[in-house]
Formats: structure tokens, sequence, C-alpha cells
């Protein structure tokens, strides 16, 4: 039996044979709502664009393959996607998620899936005798992130997997920070994948996506019924842009972890800079996890600085290559100040943010520009 492709490979040619009809060796832009019959449900697999669509479909091939999944399905964004996970539950039903899961995702389990009866727990999952206490007889799902937001935290996802099949939960992972490229849950033991295609595997922040992969027959055809009968499906568009992001996700990915490797070490040595949080680093509290569970450490570095919130606003402004937006993932490197930007919302809260906090998704520029960059804006940081 021949062996399976490698993952560089089955980015660029996992659901993107040439098109039969023209040999197009790019998928098709298929842009249509609809497909002709040839009598009624006589039809060639398609009959109406939210239920399926070719551009979409080969999307969908591609990411259940680079998850090492069987069925992958795509959304109109990445909350879309979680989302749709959710219909899985039933009311009085529990959820269990870690208490720094991404703001949107915390914000759905609360301010809306809580008014449909379903109960949700926070926890700091790097405890797992918190997540075994936070399991009961009604929790039905298990919400994995990791590396987490802002702080870069590692979840053993294994072992997570084990506790809640233990209790017949289901494992669902968000992989949005590490990709396929550099962890695979489903080979850890989780049950489905979840993504934010807007970031890595989109990789160039021009469009918003979602992704499921999973393995399990029952729970695709679950999720299935719900992309379509709810139908947060993203257009054909959009689909042939992340798959296009996908293609070079493997040498981005390289270049984002070289890359923030460097900034981290080189940040970690300015006097302006308290701590330093990357799991790449050999102090790290999750560094050894990271080795094991990740090929790689990722492009996300976040850095307190000793000046608290005025020096953090002072950094964020002064830099001129990193510019100051929310998102991550792209080749363009990125600053955020979670304290008033992406996070601002915990401001009160126990969960909140250090106000001296600073983000970074480090893109793929020289690597010297960056290092420069970050260290002329931390002159200003006093
Ligand atoms: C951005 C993000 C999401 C939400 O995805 P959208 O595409 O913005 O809807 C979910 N999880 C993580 C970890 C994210 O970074």
């Amino acid at each position: 039996m021949p062996s399976r492709r490698r993952f560089e490979t089955r980015a660029i040619h996992d659901g993107q044979a040439p098109d039969p009809a023209t040999g197009a060796v790019i998928p098709p832009i298929y842009q249509t709502a609809t497909y002709a019959q040839d009598a009624p449900e006589v039809h060639k697999g398609y009959d109406y664009s939210r239920t399926a669509n070719p551009t979409r479909a080969a999307l969908e091939t591609c990411l259940a393959s680079l998850e090492d999944g069987q069925f992958g399905l795509a959304f109109a964004s990445g909350m879309a996607a979680i989302a749709t996970t959710a219909y899985l539950l039933n009311p009085g039903e529990h959820v269990v998620a870690p208490d720094d899961v991404y703001g949107g995702t915390h914000r759905l389990f609360v301010q809306v899936l809580r008014r449909y009866g379903l109960e949700v727990s926070f926890v700091d999952m790097t405890d797992l005798t918190r997540v075994e206490a936070a399991l009961t007889a009604k929790t039905r799902l298990v919400l994995v992130e990791t590396p987490t937001n802002p702080y870069l935290k590692i979840l053993d996802i294994a072992a997570v997997a084990e506790l809640a099949h233990s209790r017949d939960a289901l494992v669902v992972v968000d992989n949005t920070f590490a990709t396929p490229y550099l962890q695979r849950p489903l080979g850890l033991g989780a049950d489905m994948v979840v993504h934010s295609t807007t970031k890595y595997l989109g990789g160039h922040s021009d469009v918003v996506g979602g992704a499921v992969v999973t393995s399990s027959r029952d729970v695709y055809e679950t999720l299935k019924f719900h992309q379509n009968a709810a139908g947060a499906v993203p257009g054909p568009f959009d689909c042939w842009l992340v798959l296009r992001g996908i293609r070079t996700l493997a040498l981005r990915m390289d270049r984002h972890c070289a890359n923030a490797q460097r900034v981290a070490e080189s940040l970690r040595g300015h006097a302006a800079v308290q701590g330093v949080f990357y799991p790449g680093l050999p102090d790290h509290p999750g560094h050894a996890l990271a080795a094991r569970q990740m090929a790689g450490f990722g492009g996300m570095v976040s850095f307190t600085l000793h000046g608290g919130d005025p020096a953090a606003r002072r950094v964020a402004a002064g830099l001129r290559v990193f510019t100051l937006a929310e998102s991550l993932g792209g080749v363009e490197s990125l600053v955020d100040h979670p304290a008033s930007m992406t996070h601002a919302t915990l401001t009160g809260s126990p969960l909140q943010v250090d106000p001296g906090l600073l983000r970074l998704s480090v893109g793929i520029e020289h690597v010297e520009d960056l290092i420069g960059d970050l260290a002329q804006a931390l002159g200003k940081a006093e």
C-alpha cells in the first residue's frame, strides 16, 4: 500500500484535483446558488448551495485531510462553527470550557446558550483536578483551547480527553492558534476540532471563516444537518480564499514559529519588559507539554511591561512595522492591547487581563525588522 502523502503535499492537492470539466488547475469559484436537475431529484450531487457547493466541498475535503479526520464542514466564521457544535446539546446539559476561552466563545455560551438552558462551567484547565471536579453527570461537551489567549497557556489535550470520555462527554478542541500543521487534536483523543479559518489557515487577513472536522460519522451527520438547517455557510469565494491560504500554511507556520521564537528571546532581554509568555521559552510552564503535543510553538507572543498600562499603550502606539489591530494569524505582524481591545469585556471580572500586557501576532516579515521595531518602541516605554 502506498504511504500516505505528507502534510505539505496534502495541503496543496487534497480536495483540489484539476477540474474534470476544464482541466483548471485551481478549483473554480462555483458562484452559483442552484444546479440544473435532469429530472426531479436526479442531479450531480448538488441541488442548492446552502446544502452543498463544489468550492466549499474542496475546502472541506482538504481541511478533513489536514486534521487527520474523516469529515470536514466549513462555516461562515469561527463563531458559526463553534455555535454549530452547540447544536449537539439539549437543554439541561452541561459544558466545561477553559476560564480563558476565546472571548466570543465565552459570550456565546454565557449570553446566548444559557438562555436555551445549557449550563457552562469555566475552569483553569492547566489543573486537571479542576477539570475532573467540574465534570457532572450532565456534562456532554468539554471544550479545550490551546495555546490559550492571551497568556499562551498549554492544555493537555490527551489528558482532558481521557477525563471527559470517562464521563461520556464529547471533546472539541479549538485549534485556531496552533493550526493542524503544529497540532492534530483528533489523534490525541478529541472528537471534534474547530477553527477560525480567519486566522492562520486563511493567513492573509482577507477572509472570515470557520470549520469543524471530526472522524465520527454520527457527529458529522448531526453537524451537517445543522449546517444546512441553520445555514451559517461560507460563500464560494470565501472558501476559495481559505484554500489558497492553506496551500502555503506549512511554509508560513515555519516562519511564524522561527520569528516568534527570536522575538520572544529579544523581548526577554529588554529592561522595560517584565515577563514574556511564549511556549517556546524553556522556562514557560507549558514548555515540555507543548514540545510533546505540538510540532512547533506557534506565532503568538505576549509580554508585560514594568510600566503597566501607560507603558503598554505607548509601546503599542510607537510600533511602526507591527500594526495595532485585533485578530491574528496573517502574514503581517499585529499588536493588540488585550485589556482595552480584544479582552475589554473582561475588565472588572476575575478573568481581567493585566493592562500592562501586549499580545503580538508575529508575522513573516524579516525578523530583524520586527526585533528592531520592538526595540525602538520599547525605548518609548518609560
Ligand atoms: C478568532 C477566533 C475565534 C472566532 O472566529 P471568527 O472567525 O472571528 O468568528 C474562535 N476561537 C479563536 C481561538 C479565535 O482566535
